[in-house]
């Protein structure tokens, strides 16, 4: 081996070194490509370094989106590639599109989807979610009376504000299924104050099997009720997934043998479930 060779080569083990002790690793793999890339260019060695750190600035936001769907904890199959916005006419490819973009979420409005058990709303709403995060924003996916039972236990030991902090780093909390559980005075309680402190400074996204007439099931009283509705609808999106129960469309093809992308009765309203 050469001198030259060996000097060459202990300077890009130095340079690996050093890059990974800073951390730039789209840099540390990238850079050798580039280089060649810039010498068959010709490139000014300010141009190179440009290259380099563009690449470098997407790793990072790439790594970042992987790590912010990791906290997420959304299920990684509800996405809106996996959604066929089709069969819920009452929804618009527009609207969808206005809500995954991350400005409702930067004006701290919320997003509430209602609809009978099936019809897709938790589908829907993990697929907006998971384009929140691909567009930079950062989400908390829970059911809900996962969420009641994390802060009633907050509350117990004396760490609700802390809690409720904690949560305050999610640009959007999406909560699943609320008032599918019956709720106790303690349970509501925690339920209100999060709302209450969110309000009008962060996004709350919600599914829910019942409509507003029937959240006095959910807050008991009906002073609580009308106030944590009337936080919640003041900025808000209102989706309404009135469509068949997906399962049953599903059933239903099946037994007549047909695809369901062939339905068209998905948007007649169906009353199940709606008593
Ligand atoms: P809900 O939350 O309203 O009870 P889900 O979102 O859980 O309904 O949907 C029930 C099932 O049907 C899920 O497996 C979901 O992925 C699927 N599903 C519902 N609507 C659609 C749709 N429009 N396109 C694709 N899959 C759907
Ligand atoms: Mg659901």
């Amino acid at each position: 081996m050469s001198a030259a060779t060996e000097q060459a080569d202990a300077v890009t083990g130095a340079l690996k070194l050093l890059l990974r002790a800073f951390r730039l690793r789209g840099f540390e793999e990238n850079y050798e490509l580039i280089a060649e890339h810039a010498n068959t260019e010709s490139l000014t060695y300010e141009a190179f370094l440009y290259e380099v750190s563009k690449v470098e600035a997407e790793e990072r936001r790439s790594r970042r989106i992987e790590r912010r769907l990791k906290e997420s904890r959304l299920p990684r199959d509800k996405t809106l590639e996996t959604f066929d916005l089709a069969r819920v006419p009452s929804v618009s490819k527009q609207l969808v599109a206005q809500l995954c973009d991350g400005t409702l979420v930067d004006r701290a409005e919320n997003v509430l989807a209602f609809g009978n058990p099936g019809t897709g709303k938790t589908h829907l709403m993990c697929g907006i979610a998971h384009e929140l995060v691909r567009n930079g924003r950062s989400v908390f996916f829970t059911q809900a009376y996962a969420l009641v039972q994390h802060l009633v236990a907050a509350k117990r030991d004396l760490r609700l504000p802390q809690e409720i902090k904690r949560l305050d780093r999610f640009d959007a909390i999406l909560i699943d299924d609320l008032g599918y559980v019956q709720q106790d005075r303690a349970e509501m309680d925690v339920l209100f104050t999060l709302f209450a402190e969110r309000y009008e400074r962060r996004t709350v996204m919600i599914t829910s099997n019942l409509v507003f007439s029937k959240w006095d099931q959910i807050f008991r009283d009906a002073m609580t009720t009308a106030a944590a509705i009337d936080r919640l609808v003041h900025h808000a999106r209102i989706l309404e997934l009135n469509t068949e129960s997906y399962r049953a469309a599903k059933a239903h093809d099946r037994r007549r043998g047909k695809s369901s992308e062939k339905l068209d009765d998905g948007a007649k309203a169906s009353k199940e479930g709606e008593s």
